[in-house]
């Protein structure tokens, strides 16, 4: 069966076009899926009931089932895990900024991408989601919080870009004007450095942020943090990042997690400047969230601001991201590891 809500309007309307039924039709299903976010067929009340059991013979609708939440008692920060339609779980969190509500999601379940220090790759890719599994929770938080969502970031498991498709799609409806119409300007895309998607997805010249994990200075010390490292060198992805701020006018963002002892000093920070310095680019300093498979520890907070300080002296604009949500599992993939580890 077809997944309906992956359809855009054009493909929906020549489905019902398809069935017999008026062009109308796909206009009101699609607002019933993607602007009151229903999570049925019985819920679109103003379809004819034999449309309705004509779409749900033809058709699968999505909906996460909510398996557990966390909220921080320090920022109001919610970890949502969700299970799909076929049992398999992902992890979504909800944050409250000034500037608006963001919602972190997973892009795939698992991850082979095998990042050193982060749990969602631990056991490897199980699949990759559908773009109405990314929608949906957006729509499920969105539901279940009453707050409208401003922001996505798509940073939560899985290699977005090694779902690019179903991941462009999910960005074409979200940001669709008879859907949560979330402007692309309020989306990033947090990527491991896959390079030809990178270019395929600059050619695009969408609006939305590229973020790219980074991690290391040299191509030595990538590799030891991350696989991917082994395939483009950080000279391939400085140029791929030109590349993507030539084609969209969209600065970069720099993801860079300090691991104590592994690139937190600051000829790292040095060499940081020397790499990007030409670039119009912004640079996040994420303090490592240690998983308990293996043995990273934190930068000591006085290595983090000397480090920034050495960014920002140079003129690199650079924030430390706030830690949202540290009481609860807060580094990417625990929570779902947990659950899993109890089943
Ligand atoms: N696969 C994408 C998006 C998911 S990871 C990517 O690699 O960018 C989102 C960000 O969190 C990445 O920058 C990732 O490297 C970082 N991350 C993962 N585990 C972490 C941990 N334990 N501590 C700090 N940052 C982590």
């Amino acid at each position: 069966m077809q997944d309906i809500k992956s359809f855009t309007l054009e493909e929906l309307k020549k489905e019902m076009e398809l069935l017999g039924e008026k062009p109308f039709r796909a206009k009101q299903i699609y607002q019933w899926m993607h602007e009151k976010l229903a999570r049925s067929f019985d819920e679109m009340t103003n379809l004819p009931l034999s449309l309705r059991e004509k779409l749900s013979e033809r058709y699968s609708f999505t909906a996460l089932k909510q398996v557990c939440v966390q909220e921080s008692a320090i920022d109001g920060t919610r970890k949502y895990l969700f299970e799909l339609g076929d049992g398999k779980m992902v992890e979504s969190v909800f944050m409250r900024y000034k500037h608006g509500n963001s919602v972190c999601i997973s892009s795939q379940v698992g991850c082979r991408m095998g990042c050193a220090f982060c749990a969602s790759t631990l056991d490897g890719l199980e699949r990759s989601l559908e773009p109405s599994e990314m929608l949906d929770q957006v729509y499920a938080i969105t539901l279940l919080t009453g707050e409208r969502v401003s922001n996505v970031v798509v940073m939560g498991t899985g290699e977005p870009l090694d779902n690019f498709d179903n991941l462009l799609k999910f960005l074409t409806l979200i940001t669709d004007e008879n859907g949560l119409h979330i402007s692309q300007r309020n989306i990033t895309v947090s990527t491991c450095g896959l390079v030809p998607q990178m270019r395929q997805l600059a050619d695009r010249r969408l609006q939305i942020t590229l973020a790219l994990s980074l991690h290391a200075t040299t191509d030595e010390k990538r590799r030891r943090l991350m696989p991917v490292a082994n395939r483009y060198s950080i000279a391939e992805l400085m140029e791929t990042c030109a590349y993507y701020f030539d084609k969209t006018g969209r600065r970069i963002t720099f993801e860079y997690s300090l691991v104590s002892g592994v690139n937190d000093n600051l000829e790292d920070a040095e060499e940081l400047v020397r790499l990007i310095r030409n670039l119009n680019c912004h640079v996040n300093l994420i303090p490592v969230n240690p998983i308990k498979e293996r043995d990273f520890v934190q930068s000591k907070a006085s290595f983090i601001d000397a480090f920034k300080n050495k960014l920002a002296k140079n003129g690199i604009n650079v924030t430390i991201r706030r830690e949202m949500g540290r009481d609860i599992d807060g580094a990417c993939g625990q929570l779902r590891r947990r659950q899993k580890a109890l089943q």
